[in-house]
């Protein structure tokens, strides 16, 4: 082994956090949503974790094809639809059920020569105004749809902007049931914040993403510290030096910390070119030999520092763990005004991972 830093992937705690999705909508399949190499997490390396999945979603080609090519022959949703027309014999071949959002797509479906028909899901926009059709205009896209060769069956779709809001689902909600009045289709809504916390959003399908991977959709740990989620990834690194500062010393880019009295400071093999957040300030938290202490001064691109006054024994060698079960990737995150969700995703490919 070289340079310590390593992320740890613990699969039987994605297996788990899935029972957690399925205990919550026990009515519903569920998409395992995997978009982003499976939120940074390597899609080759956890599919198999969540292959009791009813379905997996994403949004790249590349991933769709990996996915069929390593055998998985269930659904698999691709959440944005075809980017340009000439992916529809890919989309064909591979049977993937696409998201429709807008009429050029309508029109490149009805265009396009099919092997069979593909199963669709026709996007509602509940106001989120990112992707989807105004809900006055569902009926006439529903009706031209089910009347089109190309078409198998046809999805009823949408997304909400604020579901980790108690009153962020009223008025989107209103929106889809209008648009879908009178429609005799499945539905498919909720993301992890409206599948833990909203259930009048479960229909027939949800779409769980970072709540697999266990962490917060609302970027605070406590929101699930009681659902039974557990982290799926370790950040861990050691102490490759120790530096005792003299009070007034400073450590570290632009002296952003200075000890106040004396200060045993641990050099750290973990920076933002491994995907810690650069803006992390003074204070965010760190496990250092299980025990709770906080990073002082600047993140560099390799190396960053931590304050060692609660554990006199650390030293070189010592191991650190920058998120996971002890340090939450949601505490991190909160300290660097980001979500979960972003530092998940940023893991830099040049950090090791092990799957456990
Ligand atoms: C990313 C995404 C999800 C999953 O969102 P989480 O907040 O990670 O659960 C669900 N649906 C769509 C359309 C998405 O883009």
């Amino acid at each position: 082994m070289s340079r310590p830093v390593l992320a740890t992937l613990d699969l039987a705690a994605l297996g788990n956090n899935l029972q957690v999705v399925r205990r919550a909508a026990p009515a519903a399949k569920v998409w395992s949503v995997v978009k982003a190499n499976a939120y940074g997490h390597g899609l080759d390396r956890i599919w198999r974790a969540l292959n009791s999945t009813d379905g997996f979603a994403m949004l790249n080609l590349e991933e769709a094809i990996l996915l069929r090519e390593r055998g998985w022959k269930g659904p698999i949703l691709m959440l944005e639809g075809f980017f340009h027309a000439d992916e529809l014999p890919l989309f064909d071949k591979y049977r993937l059920t696409t998201s429709l959002h807008s009429n050029w797509q309508i029109k490149a479906l009805q265009d396009a020569r099919l092997q069979a028909p593909l199963d669709v899901y026709l996007k509602i926009n509940s106001g989120m105004n990112r992707l989807g059709f105004m809900p006055e205009r569902i009926h006439t896209v529903y009706q031209q749809l089910n009347t089109m060769p190309n078409v198998a069956t046809v999805t009823l779709m949408s997304h909400f902007a604020e579901a980790e809001r108690a009153d962020g689902i009223a008025t989107p909600l209103a929106r889809i049931e209008q648009a879908a009045e009178g429609i005799d289709a499945p539905r498919s809504l909720a993301n992890s914040a409206a599948t833990l916390w909203h259930p009048e959003t479960h229909f027939d399908w949800v779409r769980p993403g970072v709540v697999l991977y266990g962490a917060s959709p609302s970027g605070a740990w406590q929101d699930v510290a009681n659902s039974g989620i557990r982290p799926v990834m370790t950040l861990s690194s050691e102490i490759i030096a120790v530096q005792t500062l003299k009070a007034g010393e400073t450590v570290g880019y632009g002296c952003r910390y200075r000890a106040q009295t004396e200060q045993r400071i641990g050099v750290v093999a973990c920076g933002y070119a491994d995907g810690y957040p650069r803006i992390a300030p003074s204070g965010t938290p760190v496990l250092v030999d299980g025990i709770r202490t906080g990073i002082v001064g600047a993140i560099s691109m390799d190396m960053l520092t931590v304050d060692l006054t609660p554990c006199p024994q650390a030293g070189i060698g010592t191991p650190v763990e920058l998120w996971g079960n002890g340090i939450k990737i949601d505490e991190v995150a909160a300290a660097a005004g980001t979500v979960g969700y972003e530092l998940m995703c940023a893991l830099a490919p040049r950090v090791p991972v092990v799957t456990v």
